[in-house]
């Protein structure tokens, strides 16, 4: 019998430094509270060491490169555009990473635009920067903050793109930072691949595009009580327990994102739980992400050795799983790979 199969691929959303407005980053974020913003690449010094983190251990990168309608534009695609071709011809992936932003006069800020026809403008004009700065079209892509639309996504799906990876399975969010981001809804998704339906991103159905989700952990009780709570997503009801469950912190640290701020045993619990439905479905995948900036720390502007080290334990806690053959891929890798697999490994 052939050994499971664990599929391993790390995506990391290419950016300026986190904005001013998350904690920690006040003296060393960019600033999105102007038209233009300011924008700050700072960590970009140590992208190397980051790098190197991963091609020391023969593990491959996709990198998704920010481009949007404002405040950053085509500039990580110019200045940095001698370093993302050299990464990817030492075999790393080049996606795309697009926020969905928009300026408000009003407020004076940037904030996350919800207007289906103005993602689709941005998703359109950003791809447009990507190829033309590049010469080359992207396959893959995470939306910022996670978010989504079947909007975003018959534009991602129409314009040839392979996979999509920013569904966190059973969770939502209505917005952060005095809601001026982070909203987006994935309430419903399976927590495996699957082609979106073109009426409905959330649900299986006829697209070409494979919606890749991140890993997460599902089993435990206060998770059972998020899945309650979205589960009512769109009913009234949902008004009165959204708050509750912000307060009891109820869909804390279970999907695969790699920050300095998250302990190393949500890493270890979900490696754990991939490998073990590895040996029971006979393969599957896990996928994870991080911020290329979260190499800065933010309080002294140096390398921030803890997020290094992370990285490096969580790639040779994988790879010295015993009993499993342990692949690492890009995401377009993967998406290629499940399509192969798709009539024994889906149902
Ligand atoms: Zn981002």
């Amino acid at each position: 019998m052939p050994a499971p199969e664990l599929c391993v691929a790390f995506a990391c959303d290419t950016e300026d430094n986190h904005p001013n407005y998350v904690p920690g980053w006040n003296n060393c974020g960019s600033d999105y509270d102007k038209n233009p913003g300011t924008l700050n690449w700072s960590w970009s010094r140590y992208w190397r060491d980051l790098s190197e983190c991963f091609k020391s251990q023969k593990v491959p990168v996709s990198w998704l490169i920010r481009v949007d309608n404002g405040p950053v534009l085509d500039q990580m695609l110019t200045l940095f555009r001698d370093k993302i071709l050299e990464l990817k011809s030492i075999g790393d992936e080049i996606g795309i990473h697009i926020h969905t932003f928009s300026w408000d006069p009003e407020l004076s800020k940037w904030v996350q635009t919800t207007n289906p026809a103005y993602e689709t403008k941005i998703v359109l004009n950003s791809l447009a920067m990507f190829r033309r700065n590049l010469g080359f079209d992207p396959v893959s892509v995470r939306m910022g903050w996670n978010t989504m639309s079947s909007e975003i996504m018959r534009t991602l799906d129409a314009n040839g793109l392979l996979v999509d990876a920013s569904a966190i399975p059973g969770t939502f969010s209505s917005g952060k930072f005095g809601k001026r981001d982070n909203i987006y809804d994935w309430s419903r998704t399976p927590t495996i691949p699957y082609h979106p339906s073109s009426n409905d991103y959330q649900s299986p159905g006829n697209m070409k595009i494979l919606e890749m989700p991140l890993s997460t952990l599902t089993s435990n009780k206060s998770n059972k009580f998020a899945d309650l709570v979205n589960r009512l997503s769109g009913k009234k009801v949902l008004i009165k327990l959204v708050p509750i469950a912000r307060r009891l912190n109820l869909t804390p640290h279970r999907h695969f994102y790699i920050t300095p701020w998250w302990s190393s045993s949500v890493y270890s619990r979900i490696i754990k739980a991939y490998s073990k439905k590895a040996i029971v479905d006979g393969m599957t995948f896990l996928v994870g992400y991080f911020h290329g900036c979260d190499i800065l720390d933010p309080k002294t502007g140096k390398k921030n050795l803890i997020f290094e080290q992370y990285l490096s334990s969580i790639i040779e806690e994988i790879s010295s799983l015993s009993g499993i053959d342990v692949t690492f891929a890009t995401l377009s890798e993967i998406a290629k790979q499940y399509g192969t697999d798709a009539s024994t490994h889906y149902s």
